[in-house]
């Protein structure tokens, strides 16, 4: 099978922040590898701006080492490399400053798509968008791309969504999730509303539970400073979890449209009950990395480990737990949603043939790809014994070498913004209802003075974690 590049429309995009870790490891390889592929055409620019005096030919160098470090060797073809930097640019940009800002917008070229990426911290979005519209470099039908953290709770979060609503409209603002942008996670999409076998089961009639899990084998990794005044619940559980929740659990929307998909969206995060103390684990790695000696405080109780257990109040769901848990310093990487659907109502074979209860896991990472286990019988003479086994597919084998990589999700995104598709973006109230269910539960932490539970590192989370399920009867699945 061979993929279908169809070119976006020539484009000026303004990267924010162009000297950043976020420009230098992602924004800037997903533009390369769209550039190869044939997706961002010629006329297409991109123009880096940050403080750092500095001319576009030392920009164009320092994006041509990232993409050397950042991507594989066989994708850094000289000649694709040396197209790619040409359409390349660079302004010194103090955001809070006044200077700069002349030449930027007579650089900025009518009749082309005009996108302003504030790969900078939060605090920077108002100044910027401020002086774009002050200098008349931003256009009506201008975008911006914001990343997160969307505010820590839900009063910065309406701050920063005023902000940016006194200069744009909803329809010109892209809130990043890159989770949303993975290859799989559409695919859930694909698999739930393409096909008319998963639909009809999709429910707790037929759904005995359902876990998601973002484990992540790193630590803190350097961000301690950032990450202790934020914990796993407001850096993963607020945004990409809630997502990956909202994906899975929505109502069909009526089309796949921006606005379509996202009231469904909005509508689970309103459906979700408060959750109760008991139905929460958090936890901190202990052992031969600990966390409390990667952060400066050494009595934080900053959380860096999540395990919880949700309920959707509406007809569907009515029923059906959801159990979520993320965490740091785990055994393994590994990213899934699983649907665990219920035993068959009655078996019409013997209690110990070895008849399992079917499972779909939809893998994020590593490995994108989908895993439906079903039971058959065993080969051979010796009865009726029943296995389960995996209907498995992988991508990569699926579809053969010809569809080439999967895109990373910001390839995906940065071409969604270019062409004007939010449907793989969140909308401000999506994001204000998901910190106005998060707020409560983090406020409750506090006043109780509670301290997260140790949990070791490389392990597979704390054993409350595992209560958690147990005394459901059910087991989380293996982390590998
Ligand atoms: P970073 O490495 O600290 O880079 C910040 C960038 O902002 C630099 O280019 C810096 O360049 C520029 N900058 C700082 N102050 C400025 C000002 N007053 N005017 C203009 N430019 C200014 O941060 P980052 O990791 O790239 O993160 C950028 C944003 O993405 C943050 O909001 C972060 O939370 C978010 N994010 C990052 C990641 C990631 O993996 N890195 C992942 C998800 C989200 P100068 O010093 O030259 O001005």
């Amino acid at each position: 099978m061979v993929s279908r590049v169809i070119p976006v429309d020539p484009f000026d995009l303004v990267i924010f922040g162009g000297t950043g870790d976020l420009a230098r490891r992602k924004i800037l390889p997903a533009l390369f590898r769209r550039f190869s592929d044939g997706q961002m055409p010629e006329e297409a620019r991109i123009i880096g701006a940050a403080r750092t005096e500095q001319d576009g030919a030392a920009w164009a160098e320092w994006v041509h080492k990232a993409l050397k470090e950042f991507l594989p060797k066989e994708e850094c073809d000289k000649a694709l490399i040396k197209a790619f930097l040409e359409r390349l640019d660079y302004l010194p940009i103090d955001a809070m400053g006044e200077g700069g800002w002349k030449e930027l917008k007579g650089k900025m070229r009518d009749g082309v798509t005009q996108a302003f990426y504030f790969s900078v911290g939060p605090s920077l979005f108002g100044a910027l968008a401020e002086r774009l519209h002050a200098h008349g470099i931003a256009r009506e039908d201008a975008r911006i791309v914001v990343e997160k953290p969307f505010g820590r709770d839900l009063a910065s979060a309406r701050a920063l969504n005023a902000t940016l609503a006194e200069h744009f409209n909803e329809t010109q603002i892209y809130r990043i999730d890159h989770y949303l942008g993975k290859e799989t996670v559409q695919n859930l999409m694909a698999i739930r509303f393409g096909n008319v076998l998963f639909e009809p089961l999709w429910n707790a009639q037929y759904v005995d539970h359902v876990q998601i899990t973002v484990a992540e084998e790193v630590g803190v990794d350097g961000r301690g400073a950032y990450y202790d005044k934020s914990g796993a619940m407001r850096d993963m559980v607020q945004n990409h979890l809630m997502q990956l929740l909202c994906l899975t659990a929505m109502e069909p929307p009526n089309r796949f449209e921006p606005d379509a998909v996202r009231d469904e969206k909005l509508k689970v995060i309103r459906a979700l009950d408060p959750v109760a103390p008991a139905d929460i684990v958090r936890g901190q790695y202990v052992g031969k990395q600990s966390y409390l000696e990667d952060v400066e405080d050494p009595s934080s109780r900053t959380e860096s480990y999540i395990a919880m257990k949700l309920h959707v109040s509406n007809w569907r769901w009515n029923g059906t737990p959801f159990y979520l848990r993320t965490g740091k310093c785990m055994k393994a990487r590994g990213s899934e949603i699983v649907i665990h659907f219920k035993d068959t109502p009655h078996s019409i074979f013997e209690e110990d043939a070895g008849n399992k209860a079917n499972v779909l896991s939809i893998r994020l990472q590593p490995n994108e790809g989908i895993d439906l286990r079903v039971t058959i019988k065993e080969p051979g003479p010796g009865g009726m014994r029943l296995v389960d086994v995996p209907l498995d597919m992988s991508f990569a084998d699926a579809l053969g070498p010809d569809v080439g990589h999967v895109p990373d999700a910001y390839e995906r995104l940065i071409m969604d913004v270019i062409r004007g598709n939010q449907t793989l973006f969140m909308r401000g109230d999506e994001v204000e209802a998901a910190w106005a269910w998060t707020d409560p539960i983090i406020e409750g932490w506090k006043a109780r003075g509670e301290k997260p539970v140790p949990y070791e590192t490389g392990s597979s989370g704390p054993e409350e974690a595992l209560m958690l399920m147990h005394r459901d009867g059910r087991r989380w699945r293996d982390i590998v």
